[in-house]
């Protein structure tokens, strides 16, 4: 009777691999070899599921565990510091800034700056300085991204 190899831990395969009589057995020691080889490749993505494909699942103002909103305004948006913790889930999150974002924001920003904002806040009577300041401001709020931290980075 053939021997299931599929139900051998690896170790064991590459015991019956090493011992196996190569003369007698051709066929079995290539089911070894692809057994084994099938293991090495499920090792490998699970591996990498587990360090390199890390999804920092960056939301737009949402918590990236729960995906719950967290308002401009509420307190964890405004505490300082780059690691916050979720008000609904607890799970700590990062803020990062999406330069793509920030680039891809700049140009219509400054059009409306110069020709709708800067205007308006001159009319008001204002310096026109602060119509830049606000929309840096937004500019850097668009662009802000909440992401999960690396569980590996807390320590
Ligand atoms: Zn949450």
């Amino acid at each position: 009777m053939e021997p299931n190899y599929s139900e051998y831990s690896t170790t064991e395969l590459e015991d019956a691999l090493a011992n196996i009589d190569k003369e007698s057995f051709p066929d079995r020691v290539e089911l070894l070899k692809v057994e084994l080889a099938s293991r090495q490749t499920s090792k490998k993505s699970s591996l990498n599921a587990d360090s390199d494909d890390f999804e920092p699942n960056e939301q737009f103002f949402k918590c990236p565990t729960c995906e719950k909103k967290i308002g401009f305004f509420s307190k964890t948006a405004n505490k300082w510091g780059k690691t916050k913790t979720c008000p609904h889930c607890n799970s700590p999150f990062e803020t990062s800034v999406k330069l793509k974002a920030l680039a891809i924001a700049l140009i219509p920003a400054f059009v409306i700056q110069l020709f709708i904002l800067r205007p308006v806040v001159v009319a008001l009577g204002l310096h026109g300085a602060i119509s830049t300041g606000i929309i840096c401001g937004i500019l850097s709020l668009l662009s802000m991204r909440y992401r999960k931290v690396r569980s590996t980075n807390v320590t």
